[in-house]
């Protein structure tokens, strides 16, 4: 019998726990650039993400997964960080393309932002421009990987560094006025 208050059965349990989250992925495809048309066959039939447990919520409040799909312009930033503080914790953010990793071909641009890990916890970056549905599935394994090692801990980090993404995403959003962070 499991007592929860014992050691080795509370690790069992986080390992149990664990498993089942990463086999659940209810994904938030925030549509912000030109790499969200990998979606569509990542989704659908030929790829079949569902297979793996991957499948699109509805609303943040009933998402695991925040996907940003390339480059975000700096006014889609302030809807999208409004939408990763609506998700129940424990969430997690894959940034999907260069975009999101330097700004890739937009690095200079004056109207979109080119590292996405400034405003947001990013566990899992998926490279390319655009990433393949294949690299997608493979970005999604690494994902579950580091869930069943008790590793996607970027929204732990988030909690924990309120104030710096705050100051990161005030220099970059005009008109804050966002209602404060609902843990
Ligand atoms: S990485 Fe390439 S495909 Fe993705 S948003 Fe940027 S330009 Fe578009």
């Amino acid at each position: 019998m499991i007592n929860i208050n014992d050691k080795h059965s509370q690790i069992i349990v986080d390992i149990i726990k664990e498993y089942a989250r990463k086999q659940s992925l209810f994904i938030l495809a925030y549509g912000t650039g030109c790499g969200s048309i990998e979606i569509p066959p990542t989704m659908t039939s030929k790829y079949d993400a569902e297979r793996y447990g991957i499948r699109g919520a509805a609303t943040p409040r009933q998402a695991d997964v925040l996907l940003i799909t390339g480059y975000l312009a700096t006014k889609t930033l302030k809807r999208v960080i409004r939408a990763y503080e609506q998700m129940q914790s424990p969430k997690y953010v894959i940034g999907f393309g260069s975009c999101t990793i330097n700004g890739g071909m937009y690095w200079d641009s004056y109207n979109t932002i080119n590292v996405l890990d400034k405003y947001l916890p990013v566990d899992v970056y998926i490279n390319g421009c655009m990433p393949r549905p294949e690299a997608v599935l493979a970005g999604f394994d690494k994902l579950k990987e580091l869930i069943q090692a008790g590793k996607a801990e970027g929204w732990k980090h988030y909690q924990e560094n309120l104030d710096w993404y705050r100051e990161n995403q005030k220099k970059v959003i005009v008109n804050w006025q966002m209602p404060d962070y609902n843990w």
